[in-house]
């Protein structure tokens, strides 16, 4: 066998090879100088993620080993049903819960886990919805938990009941109530924290369901809230643990989410049918939660940490630019860097800065508001920190005066 390297080598001067080596996923298509540039054709600009896990930046990339993944099933077919109930179940033990499922995003997850609340095992039911006529129709959520994902609540007909306090809480459950959401990357802004919660969704019988879309890193979170009694948990599976970006686990109570399969494809006449993910996406979830797992946490985060320091220092070398490092409580928990800086020195403004970054080459993409520029290095590919850095550095310069 050829090791790696050396096929690398000669695929570089070889072009069947070239190809095979992009058949098995051993080089990347962008590495690679004789496959197609399919973005170029298009008239499409590839650019550094410096931002995070945006969908409309397309969010984040697969390992090669998930892209394999991908590649494996593509060739080979099997019955849906069988594929989501084999992976499910190993995502169950995995992450220490009842059951699992893949869903379309944590969006389709949460469409999904509330069709499943609905409707239990009656299809009839499934049919029926959005028309939610003989079932229960309302959900609870604290106002301070409101974001506009609930869409995807509403998508089964639910109406939304909005309560501050736990007595409100309480107060509003009744026997129309099907369901208490709770968004867990705004457990600090509600009244009501997530333990209390659950609590109280037990007391009345009620099932609570946990949004933990972005809330991988840290690992942990993929087990603690259902340990901790929630009903359903929803994460992305684009976002930290790097699955595809179409993709997402609904985990949970083995009952919840039988009956949440129910509303998934292959059934057609359900709320579900348009949130596919074939046996690609399946299968790459797993992968991609495997490897996670399994990955050093604490060295990726140093890795983070030392990506946003050398671009704070190259932009602090500019005279009148100030930095600051801080890490998100929850949600996109991970290094982050806010560059800002004294109009008076700096003549140019955070959007301008954006904007040329992004009209640059390589183009950079970052997020911000009308103060400041915000950063994380956590979606880059190896390297890229420098580019960012150096390139951050040179137009912050050519604007002091
Ligand atoms: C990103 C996000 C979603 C949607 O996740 P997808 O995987 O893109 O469907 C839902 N809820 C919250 C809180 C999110 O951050």
């Amino acid at each position: 066998m050829l090791s790696r390297r050396a096929l690398l080598q000669l695929a570089a001067t070889t072009p069947v090879l070239g190809h095979l080596a992009a058949y098995f996923g051993l080089t990347n298509v962008a590495a690679s100088p004789l496959a197609r540039d399919y973005f170029k054709e298009l008239g499409l600009r590839p650019f550094i993620n410096a931002a995070g896990t945006f969908t409309m930046l397309t969010a984040s990339q697969m390992p090669d080993e998930v892209t394999q993944a991908i590649r494996y099933a593509s060739t080979r077919y099997v019955r849906l049903d069988d594929i989501q109930d084999a992976v499910g179940a190993r995502i169950a033990t995995l992450l220490r819960c009842e059951a699992a499922t893949v869903t379309a995003g944590a969006a389709s997850a949460l469409t999904l886990g509330t069709a499943g609340v609905l409707t239990g095992l009656d299809e009839k039911k499934a049919a029926q919805l959005p028309d939610v006529t003989g079932m229960k129709s309302e959900v609870i959520l604290q106002r301070a938990h409101f974001v506009g994902y609930v869409h995807a609540i509403r998508n089964c007909g639910m109406s939304m009941v909005y309560v501050d306090t736990a007595a409100e809480l309480e107060a509003a459950i009744s026997d129309r109530t099907a369901l208490l959401l709770f968004i867990n990357a705004l457990n600090e802004e509600g009244q009501v924290k997530d333990a209390e919660f659950v609590a109280i969704g037990k007391r009345h019988g009620i099932p609570t369901f946990n949004d933990c879309a972005a809330d991988v890193p840290p690992v942990e979170n993929l087990w603690k809230y259902t340990e901790m009694g929630f009903d359903l948990v929803a994460f992305s599976g684009g976002k930290g643990i790097r699955g595809p970006q179409s993709a997402g686990l609904l985990l949970g109570r083995k009952d919840l989410i039988a009956a949440a399969r129910l509303s998934a494809p292959p059934r057609g006449d359900t709320v579900g049918r348009g949130m596919k993910v074939n046996k690609e996406e399946i299968l790459a979830m797993l992968v991609a939660l495997e490897l996670y797992l399994e990955k050093d946490h604490d060295r990726e985060r140093r890795l983070w940490e030392r990506q946003v320091e050398l671009i704070a220092g190259r932009a602090r070398s500019v005279p009148g630019v100030e930095t600051e490092i801080h890490v998100p409580p929850i949600a996109n928990h991970v290094p982050s860097l806010r560059v800002w800086w004294d109009a008076a020195r700096v003549r140019i403004t955070p959007q301008a800065v954006r904007e040329a970054l992004r009209a640059g080459d390589p183009s950079i993409e970052m997020m911000g508001n009308d103060e400041r520029l915000d950063i994380t290095t956590w979606m880059m590919r190896p390297g890229e920190e420098k580019i960012v850095a150096r390139r951050l550095e040179t137009v912050l310069r050519a604007a002091t005066t």
